[in-house]
């Protein structure tokens, strides 16, 4: 029997909480308070003997586990650059991992190849990339990266007579690598899994805003050459000039990577032409869908201009041949099995279309941009031009923004991280998710201005 009665009523319940936990979600704290952390201690259980209750394993996961997440599917959560799963998505998730299909090959889910096959078209147009672009499904940004630097540090060295997945890169001739100050950590984390080294990088200083700056791109290249640009500085969300990078790359034969976990979505809107010109004349890009698409963790997209160059990298067997049928993700990143991810993307481009993606990124710009304005208003220094969806803003002080984070996160009416700009204290806030209404952002400027004792029509006083 593939399901028993109980575990059929065991599947309608766990159904059943997930819905009161995201009917409830914006009714607590965007944090947990102290009464749901010490609730955490029902999980520090022996590892038991034998066979428990289904039932009561679920009901102790709600129970103790759903108070202590954070509310980060709800209105009011700015940290890091966080979207919430739009219901669509997590409802296509449930059918799917009730499925269980793993995407490795078309022989092991052909659903999963199918929609494989759709979402990559999808994208391609969505997006405006090249016809032949090659969408593979991974984690997230960070191995997006990673499998895309693999990609071209290999189709470099292959132009220069190397063949480095077999050979590795003892011996191989230099591969000249040039990055933005201001790039991501995870990429610069890739470049080392991907032995490229984190610190032998040429790196290109960047601007007030964080872009870099393409009059400083180094003027002597040799040989292969890997060029990462940026779509989406995390604090400020500026972009890197990608048609002069590209157009420099272009002259050195080089390949040029664009980091674009939340900023790639901006191609969806026309009217931020200015800043994503050039982007897709790029050789690969990473982009999550866990962040401004809004599906479930962990989902992130690694597209590459022609697939053969992820073949090279990661085709796992020396008598593989190039597929007939159809395409196996499974030679195409560093996974072999792995759950069909396609499915949310699919659910959440179907139902949203292309009208939907672009107000999904159009209304939390906006609301990011009343944000900055309300904050601002309010006494706070917005640091950064609010082109996309950050918002960096600092109090009067070092000491002041220090506390002001703390107050706010303190406050649980709404949740934005520190972070440091330009060397001092900064407070972060990213409007990713789809749920933020107008109320939230009024909301949510009032509780900051307040934990910052500050008003909507300035400082008090002698304040
Ligand atoms: C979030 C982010 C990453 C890493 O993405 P993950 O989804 O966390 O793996 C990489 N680059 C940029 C610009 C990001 O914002």
């Amino acid at each position: 029997m593939a399901l028993t009665p109980g575990d059929d009523a065991l599947l309608a319940e766990a159904a059943e909480r997930a819905r009161r936990y995201r009917r409830r979600v914006d009714d607590r704290p965007v944090t947990p308070d102290g009464a749901a952390l010490a609730g955490l201690a029902a999980f520090d259980e022996a590892l038991p003997e034998g066979p428990g209750d289904a039932g009561e394993t679920l009901a102790l996961l709600d129970d103790a586990g759903s108070p202590a997440t954070v509310a980060s599917t709800g209105g009011r959560y700015f940290g890091f650059v966080t979207g919430g799963s739009l219901p669509v998505t997590v409802a296509a998730q449930w059918l799917a991992t009730a499925w269980d299909q793993n995407a490795a090959l078309p022989s092991m889910s052909p659903v999963a190849a199918r929609l494989h096959r759709v979402v990559n078209a999808w994208l391609v147009d969505l997006l405006g990339l090249p016809d032949s672009t090659t969408a593979v499904f991974v984690t997230g940004s960070a191995m997006a990266n990673t499998s895309a630097l693999a990609a071209a540090r290999d189709a470099q060295l292959a132009r220069a007579g190397w063949d480095a997945p077999a050979a590795g890169l003892f011996g191989a001739p230099p591969v000249t690598v040039v990055v933005g100050e201001n790039a991501h950590s995870t990429l610069v984390r890739a470049l080392g899994v991907v032995g490229l080294g984190r610190e032998r990088v040429v790196r290109v200083p960047a601007d007030d805003q964080g872009r870099m700056r393409a009059d400083r791109l180094p003027r002597r290249v040799d040989g292969p050459l890997v060029v990462c640009a940026q779509a989406g500085e995390v604090n400020t969300g500026a972009f890197d000039p990608f048609e002069e990078v590209v157009a420099w790359a272009r002259e050195r034969d080089g390949w040029v990577h664009v980091d674009g976990a939340f900023g790639l979505w901006a191609l969806v809107d026309p009217s931020r032409e200015g800043l994503t010109r050039g982007a897709t004349d790029a050789d690969s890009w990473a982009a999550d869908a866990h962040k401004w698409l809004n599906v479930p963790y962990d989902s992130g997209v690694c597209l590459v201009r022609h697939g053969e160059d992820l073949r090279r990298s990661f085709a796992a067997s020396a008598a593989y041949l190039p597929p007939d049928t159809d395409f196996e993700a499974s030679h195409h990143t560093p996974q072999a099995s792995q759950r069909a991810r396609q499915v949310e993307l699919w659910a959440a481009l179907r139902t949203l279309g292309r009208s939907g993606v672009r107000d999904l990124v159009v209304r939390t710009c906006d609301h990011a941009r009343t944000l900055a304005a309300r904050l601002a208003e309010g006494g706070l220094e917005v640091l950064n031009d609010v082109v996309l969806n950050q918002v960096l803003v600092r109090a009067a002080s070092d000491e002041a923004t220090r506390a002001l984070v703390a107050a706010v996160q303190a406050d649980g009416t709404c949740w934005c991280g520190p972070t440091r700009w330009r060397g001092r204290p900064a407070m972060r806030v990213s409007v990713s998710g789809w749920a933020t209404t107008d109320d939230d952002v009024a909301r949510s400027a009032a509780a900051i201005l307040a934990a910052g004792g500050l008003g909507a029509r300035g400082p008090r006083p002698g304040g």
